[in-house]
């Protein structure tokens, strides 16, 4: 039986790169790949070889024939997407003509020209920065610098990805690895912009990186928001993984229902922590401040809420099995899937989780605590005293209106870049404004990861990007354009 891709993958597309048959989609070069919700094995082509295995850093790839029955939905997943239903991907006999050479690795191409050492600095320690360290340091003239405001490297990878997604986190072991070469330096505690200026690096280094990040949420335009008992996900987020600018944002817990607005992975993320096992959460890097406050929690349900209906929820299939199937408690109102049908519906990741969803509501109501994914639900004012009680939703197109009751208010509707002094910014998008990487009209300035292409895809989209940046800053290099 086919290997299957399962639901840790971070799409760094090193798998892609490692099978000598092809049958991993979206391959980067394919238009879909930014923006897929996962990797995909062709059931018809795998032939079992096992190469993807050893090139996954999270251990997202498993043989069929060994996959635990909590990840059993991905066979069907991964077959669907390529037209073929589960029974087709069971019956797949196993190739026999494995021994395929691996396709040649390509060798980056040595510097010809420039300074006989290229000096490059890289502004954070994310995996945008990481994963761009490595391309570079494939070549032997350069070094790199790495500036780290924090005091603890890897960005959102330590203090983003939740504490229980612990294959997620494996990823920090690569960029540990990078971190021991010999031409890198990382300087933690060194803010850009506080410790040391733009023009400071531009003057020591012959190319500046910039990969900060976009650190800031979108706010929520409704009246109410700006009362005490609500607070962004990502301060929250940043509480329990111990991240040092959130150690005072301690949600208060001694409510009985927490809203979440929104409903993207990281919604699901905090929705889940906030109802799981305290014992389990202690075998993980979760912040002891943190599970000292959830071990005296009083939430009984948390409502995660959308404003559209299930067909675009923003989380992601992955994600959703991860939860239905793994030991968190979830229910769907089935009054929320109200004309919710698979029927029409072409991309069979969709399908598969409107699917998934009708399944979890036909599902008793779950003992708490427990999570509430619901739809079509636009949230019009938060209101309180001192501070929030309840959230008011219209339902969405109609004025029908309902009142939730809520003692804490989690905002969730996506990140934003901040603008980098001295650097031109675009602000529709949120970005540093660039093309493919090179910071407009700043010749040696370049830009990687959120900051550049906006806050999307998963740890991996990261290395794409990254490899996209590295090679124009080394085209420039070669030509004798440097800062
Ligand atoms: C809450 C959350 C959970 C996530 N979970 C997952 C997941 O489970 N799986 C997955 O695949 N993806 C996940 N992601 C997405 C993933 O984390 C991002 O794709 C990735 O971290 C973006 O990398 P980056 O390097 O652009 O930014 P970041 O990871 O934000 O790194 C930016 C770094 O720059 C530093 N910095 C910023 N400004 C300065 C300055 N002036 N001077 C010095 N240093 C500076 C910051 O301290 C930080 O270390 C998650 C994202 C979030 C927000
Ligand atoms: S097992 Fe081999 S053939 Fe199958 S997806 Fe992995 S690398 Fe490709
Ligand atoms: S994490 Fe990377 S190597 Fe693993 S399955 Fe996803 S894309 Fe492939």
């Amino acid at each position: 039986m086919p290997h299957v891709v399962t639901q840790a993958c971070c799409g760094d597309a090193s798998c892609v790169y490692a099978c000598p048959v092809n049958c991993i989609h979206p391959t980067p070069d394919e238009p879909d790949f930014g923006i897929a919700e996962m990797l995909y094995i062709d059931p018809s082509t795998c032939v079992d070889c096992g190469a993807c295995v050893s090139a996954c850093p999270v251990g997202a790839i498993v043989p069929g024939h060994r996959l635990e029955e909590k990840a059993a939905r991905f066979v069907d997943v991964n077959a669907a997407h390529y037209g073929y239903t589960q029974q087709d991907s069971v019956r797949f006999p196993v190739q026999q003509d494995w021994r395929l050479p691996l396709a040649p690795i390509e060798k980056p191409k040595a510097l010809q020209n420039g300074p006989a050492i290229v000096d490059v600095a890289i502004v954070g320690s994310g995996p945008s920065a990481m994963y761009a360290a490595d391309e570079l340091l494939k070549q032997p003239r350069v070094r790199v610098t790495v500036y780290e405001r924090l005091t603890m490297p890897f960005g959102l990878s330590r203090f983003g990805v939740a504490p229980d997604h612990k294959s997620t986190r494996l990823v920090m072991d690569l960029f540990d690895e990078v971190a021991r070469h010999p031409n890198i330096t990382i300087l933690l505690n060194t803010e850009v912009g506080r410790d040391v200026t733009l023009d400071e690096l531009r003057s020591k280094h012959h190319a500046v990186l910039w990969a900060g990040g976009a650190p800031t949420d979108k706010p929520l335009p409704v009246p109410g928001a700006d009362l005490p008992g609500v607070q962004s996900a990502t301060a929250l987020v940043g509480w329990y993984n111990g991240h040092p600018d959130f150690a005072s944002a301690v949600p208060d817990l001694s409510t009985e229902r927490v809203v979440v607005i929104g409903n993207g992975n990281v919604a699901l993320d905090v929705a889940r922590i906030l109802t799981a096992d305290v014992e389990a959460l202690a075998a993980t890097d979760i912040s002891r401040a943190a599970l000292a406050v959830l071990r005296e929690s009083k939430v009984k349900e948390v409502v995660v809420a959308a404003r559209r209906g299930p067909e675009h929820a923003a989380f992601t299939l992955p994600e959703l099995i991860g939860l239905a199937d793994g030991k968190a408690r979830v229910w769907v109102d089935p009054a929320d899937l109200d004309g919710a049908s698979v029927d029409g519906i072409d991309d069979p990741t969709i399908a598969a989780k409107v699917s998934l969803l009708q399944e979890l509501s036909q599902n008793e109501k779950p003992a708490e605590p427990f999570i509430r994914l619901a739809f079509g639900q636009t949230p019009v004012a938060i209101e309180g005293d001192s501070r929030a009680r309840r959230v008011r939703f219209a339902q969405t197109g109609s004025d029908t209106e309902t009142v939730v009751e809520a003692g804490l208010v989690l905002t969730s509707i996506g990140y934003r870049g901040v603008p980098v002094p001295g650097l031109p910014f675009d602000d529709e998008t949120g970005t540093v404004a660039n093309v493919a990487g090179r910071v407009t009209d700043t010749p040696g300035v370049y830009v990687t990861g959120w900051i550049k292409r906006g806050p999307s895809g998963f740890i991996g989209t990261n290395k794409t990007d990254s490899g996209e940046t590295v090679a124009n800053l080394l085209a420039d290099i070669e030509a004798g354009v440097h800062a």
